[in-house]
């Protein structure tokens, strides 16, 4: 089963590149994706095209119409149920959590906003979920979107390679991830930690381990707080003073 998104955009080309390279264009031509992009302005009715005005009761810049931006959905939704995510900075906050979820669609339709927003009675009439990429303001949603596709995208099954897994990612496993060495053995006069060369799988493993807690404790407070240990690992991380 594919994955399929569109995104309603009035600046199409900003999307093409990033969707014709590595990973994404690899899940794109192995049909785990679909991805399709709507130009809003297709669906503007009067001669010149618009999709935003002034907005009533004055104050700064344009929003975005209701009208065109209500035909394009309802033609990307046809008679399907694909979900209507409106990228935007008052929306859930995306995270890996969200990406799961999000992977487990088969239809995500991703509206992209521009100017000072849209018209409040297309959301409410037509937008399932606000989702917000962080406390910023950029000037568009379309890389907003695009962070949506790569990170639902890499998750769904046959997208990764062993090469690239999923399974021991940041968040993954409720925690930062552990440092990781390559080739050469010594680097600028620094060598690779001992334990790494041992071949013990079950030593690197707790290594590792140990390493991502600390690294989390240390720079993720927020999300350490949350992480969960048997009493073992408590026994384990007070070895180490980890806590
Ligand atoms: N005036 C709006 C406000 O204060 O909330 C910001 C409008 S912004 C310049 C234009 C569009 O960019 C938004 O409609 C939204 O689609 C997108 N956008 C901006 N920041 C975003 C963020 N942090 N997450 C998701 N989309 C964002």
């Amino acid at each position: 089963m594919s994955l399929r998104f569109d995104v309603l955009t009035i600046f199409p080309d900003l999307l093409s590149s990033p969707l014709d390279e590595g990973i994404i264009r690899r899940a794109r031509q192995d049909e785990k994706i679909e991805v399709a992009i709507t130009n809003i302005r297709d669906f503007a009715t009067d001669k010149h095209a618009m999709t935003d005005d002034r907005p009533f009761g004055g104050g700064e810049g344009m929003v975005m119409k209701p009208e065109p931006l209500t035909a394009a959905t309802n033609q990307v939704k046809g008679a399907g149920n694909g979900k209507v995510v409106l990228l935007s900075p008052q929306g859930r906050r995306f995270d890996q959590q969200v990406a799961e979820e999000f992977a487990g669609l088969s239809h995500l339709i991703l509206v992209c906003g521009r100017y000072e927003g849209l018209d409040q009675r297309y959301i409410d009439q037509q937008v399932d979920e606000e989702i917000s990429i962080g406390d910023f303001i950029l000037t568009g949603g379309e890389l907003g979107a695009m962070i949506i596709i790569d990170a639902v995208t890499r998750l769904l099954p046959g997208v990764l390679g062993c090469a690239e897994s999923v399974s021991a990612d940041t968040f993954s496993r409720g925690s930062l991830k552990y440092p990781q060495y390559t080739r050469p053995r010594v680097f600028a006069g620094h060598g690779v930690p001992e334990v790494l060369l041992s071949g013990d799988h079950a030593r690197i493993e707790q290594w590792r381990w140990l390493q991502a807690v600390e690294k989390t404790k240390k720079r993720r407070p927020d999300l350490f707080a949350t992480m969960e240990f048997s009493s073992k690992e408590i026994v384990l991380l007070k070895q180490h003073g980890i806590v």
